[in-house]
């Protein structure tokens, strides 16, 4: 196991400090709407119990793919837009860092669980070497063809994001690969699926499947109200790191 420095130029960013503008939303002035915000965040919540815990620190993102990968600048941009996110939802609790490495994890392990994933199937269990990564969140941007996953919390505090190839469809298709990435991040931030296909973390048991974000400008997908709230729930304004 080597250290992140595997790109000669490996590349290290800060949290986007991005300017602040405004802070909540998520609110609404009716109690009626309030009920039904509260009613919709606990069905996200459930949802979102597959993913596991609230982090208890900013995760350091690691990058694990070939050189120059077309796809490292989408998981920096989708780290990114998480940030101002959680930053416009008002919690102080950020992705971290974003480091690379050309260590990759083993495709049979990537396809094995994207394949358990397809099926609702028990997972593979996740290689010994990847708790020696020095990544919270490492991101494998595989060669290979498989569904993409995320992984829940594990008990070693990691979330591991498996990312299939761009050779074929949906993956090359425009638009669809920013926003593949961005919705695994969502579930390594807590959330779930939800069934509306016009929206960011549609998934499974739901037919929409990642050929929906086809389109012909680049665009992220929006996200439900409820998911809003429910990262403010897991989130709070008081969220601070605790190791
Ligand atoms: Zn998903």
């Amino acid at each position: 196991m080597s250290s992140a420095s595997g790109f000669a130029t490996a590349l290290r960013r800060g949290i986007a400090a991005l300017a602040l503008a405004g802070v909540g939303g998520i609110v609404p002035g009716a109690p009626e709407q309030l009920l039904l915000l509260l009613g919709e965040a606990r069905t996200a919540q459930a949802q979102a119990q597959q993913f596991g815990q609230p982090w208890d620190r900013s995760p350091t993102v690691l990058v694990a793919s070939p050189p120059n990968d077309a796809r490292i600048p989408l998981v920096v941009d989708a780290v990114a837009y998480w940030n101002q996110q959680l930053e416009e939802i008002g919690t102080p609790f950020r992705l971290g860092s974003v480091e690379y490495t050309t260590q990759l994890l083993p495709d049979d392990y990537l396809i094995a669980r994207g394949a358990a994933v397809d099926r609702g199937a028990v997972p593979p269990p996740i290689p010994e070497g990847v708790w020696q990564m020095p990544g919270d969140l490492i991101v494998a941007l595989s060669g290979a063809a498989f569904v993409s996953w995320t992984t829940p919390r594990q008990a070693g505090g990691k979330v591991l994001v498996g990312i299939r190839n761009e050779r074929g469809p949906p993956m090359s298709l425009p638009n669809v690969a920013r926003n593949v990435i961005l919705h695994e991040l969502g579930h390594a931030i807590g959330l779930g699926h939800n069934d509306d296909r016009t929206l960011l973390m549609c998934g499974r048991p739901a037919p929409c499947r990642p050929d929906a974000f086809q389109s012909d400008a680049p665009r992220y997908f929006p996200l439900a109200d409820a998911e809003r709230a429910l990262l403010a729930t897991l989130y709070p304004p008081t969220w601070s790191p605790t190791r």
